[in-house]
């Protein structure tokens, strides 16, 4: 489902949600906002807010994406 943040998760109607773990992100989490290059708005499900735990690989993987001169994989 690419539209899943309309999904009801029993709190708002688009609660933001983990982009790794894809679960709701409670107000008690802590998060990191990772943005990929190759993904500046988000469509491809990898710019976004992550639970801290699951920004760590992302994290890496953001980092040698915007370092790399060619765009995308
Ligand atoms: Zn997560």
């Amino acid at each position: 489902m690419f539209l899943d943040d309309k999904f009801p998760y029993g709190g708002g109607p688009s609660g933001p949600s983990c982009q790794a773990c894809k679960r709701m992100i409670l107000p008690s989490d802590r998060t990191k906002r990772v943005v990929f290059r190759n993904d500046p708005d988000g469509s491809q499900g990898l710019t976004g807010d992550y639970h801290l735990a699951c920004s760590r690989r992302f994290e890496s993987l953001a980092h040698v994406i915007n370092l790399t001169p060619w765009c995308g994989f």
